[in-house]
């Protein structure tokens, strides 16, 4: 399908559309500032983005007020199928939008952006036909009364992204808010801003001028500005756990909900009785080493059964070996860049401390890139750390880049309590053939999303979400749409 909306159809063209604007009541609005947008695997500037301050973030948010109250009245059903229409739009434009993924974030087209894409569209088609879910229920009392709950919008939705999976995320975010009646201000990632003003202007397309409106700009002005305003009805969140509590802290003093999806240090425990193949394959995946580990999500505490340590590294070590770094706009590419030199720097300094840490071992894999289009500086070998201590950094605290901790267990009850010594509780798996094992531990470990042989990504009707400092609520499933995009109202009707 072409483009009904008049831009042209090269990534480098849709990045020049986006040049210092705002997507705000369906048309572009020029921000009075500019942020620089580089590319991370050249280090060339890729485009100048909008840095929106309060003024642009106040018209964005009075705009989405003003056509809120309309757009709430549309029937359900109704805002469903808009947005499911936009989400074939957007699964037919999916190229384009990979293509400028992937030049912005670093990662990889064939193994990672083409793959956002389509699950950031089947989200928003699953979202699409719930409209008719919005269901209150009944409640006797009595006999000549009628009490009954229904389930109204909240108001304008201010929805923040991180630049890791930016479509994937706003997708849980604008999918039910919209669908459900509220209207959305979504503040994209600096560091990677124009996939998703395409993806959203798109949908927009399908949507009445004002539903959805996109800005962007730092975190100090326009994430405050945003999250501030006295419009705002809900903040829904997912990036850092520093930045989640500052948000918590805003919500707090407006008495206004916030979702929070932050951090991580998922545990992967690996039975004695585990298939070591899928195993294998499940820690590569599950580590999201082709994005370089930059997931909230990542299988970054890998527990082996101290019977299958030598087989695990050997078997790993030629998987990780294979991956191929590079070019993220080249097929070949399995592997790209960490998203910018300060989450490099980062990643480095966990790597050192555990360089000089006693006992550890640090293994690499894999070759770095010679091409000399390429800047050198943002890519990374895959990295796994041995024989640290349970209380070293690289074990209790998120690393967010491609370094994984791999330890050895023997006595069941003590790695359950080594999985659960973290203050996250995002994720964790377990890899074993037995039922008893399997249950017991899946009541046990401290996670939001517990999986048994499989370390799968967020599936559209599945809730996910942390327990502890990863967060607070659900992202996903029609429960997230009810619970964290609508209030209840109870009426009761009297004619005794
Ligand atoms: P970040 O917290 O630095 O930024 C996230 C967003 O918040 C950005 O859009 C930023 O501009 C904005 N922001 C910053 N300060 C703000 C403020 N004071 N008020 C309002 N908005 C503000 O995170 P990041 O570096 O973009 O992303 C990486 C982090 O995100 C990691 O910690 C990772 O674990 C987390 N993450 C979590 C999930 C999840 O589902 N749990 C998914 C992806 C990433």
């Amino acid at each position: 399908m072409t483009l009904s909306i008049a831009f042209p159809n090269t990534p480098e063209d849709v990045i020049a559309r986006y040049a210092q604007a705002n997507l705000i009541s369906g048309a572009l609005q020029p921000a009075q500032e500019s942020l620089d947008v580089l590319n991370p695997a050249t280090g060339a500037l890729l485009g100048k983005a909008a840095a929106s301050g309060a003024d642009e973030t106040n018209f964005a948010i009075e705009n989405a007020s003003k056509a809120q109250a309309d757009w709430a009245k549309v029937p359900a059903r109704e805002r469903g199928k808009r947005v499911a229409a936009g989400a074939r739009a957007i699964a037919q434009n999916a190229e384009l939008i990979a293509q400028v993924l992937a030049r912005e974030t670093g990662k990889a087209i064939r193994t990672e952006c083409r793959g956002e894409v389509a699950v950031a569209a089947e989200i928003l088609e699953f979202y699409g036909n719930l409209g008719s879910e919005l269901k209150g229920q009944t409640i006797p009392y009595n006999p000549r009364m009628l009490t009954m709950t229904t389930l109204e919008p909240l108001g304008v939705v201010a929805a923040i992204l991180p630049w890791n999976v930016p479509l994937v995320l706003g997708a849980l975010k604008i999918g039910p808010a919209l669908v459900a009646g509220n209207s959305v201000v979504l503040k994209a990632s600096e560091e990677a801003p124009f996939a998703t003003f395409l993806f959203a202007e798109i949908l927009m397309e399908h949507l009445p001028a004002g539903v959805l409106n996109v800005i962007n700009g730092d975190g100090a002005r326009c994430g405050t500005a945003l999250t501030h305003h006295p419009k705002i009805a809900k903040i829904t969140f997912t990036g850092s756990e520093a930045v989640g509590q500052k948000i918590y802290e805003v919500a707090a003093s407006k008495i206004i909900p916030a979702s929070l999806e932050l951090g991580g240090k998922s545990p992967m425990i690996i039975c004695e009785d585990a298939d070591l193949e899928k195993t294998v394959a499940g820690a590569i995946s599950g580590m999201r080493f082709t994005r370089q580990g930059q997931s909230c999500t990542a299988a970054s505490r890998i527990y082996v059964h101290e019977s299958l340590m030598g087989a695990f590294m050997d078997k790993i070590g030629v998987a990780l070996n294979k991956l191929k770094i590079g070019d993220p706009l080249d097929e070949a590419t399995d592997v790209g860049t960490i998203i910018n030199a300060k989450q490099k720097a980062v990643v480095d300094r966990f790597v050192d401390l555990a360089k000089n840490t006693d006992g550890a071992e640090i293994k690499t894999y894999g070759t770095l890139p010679s091409d000399p289009a390429l800047a050198p500086e943002l890519f990374m070998l895959p990295t796994l750390l041995l024989g640290l201590p349970e209380d070293h950094p690289c074990v209790t605290q998120e690393i967010f880049g491609p370094v994984a901790v791999v330890q050895s267990w023997s006595d069941y009850e003590d790695v359950i309590a080594r999985a659960n010594a973290t203050h996250y509780g995002l994720a964790a798996s377990v890899w074993t053939r037995n039922l008893s094992t399997a249950l017991d531990s899946t009541s046990r470990l401290n996670a939001g999303y517990v999986q048994v042989n499989q370390n799968l990504t967020i599936q559209p009707n599945v809730s996910y979400g942390g327990f502890g400092r990863s967060g607070l609520g659900k992202e996903a499933s029609l429960e997230a749409m009810v619970e964290h995009f609508t209030r209840s109202k109870t009426i009761v009707m009297n004619f005794d």
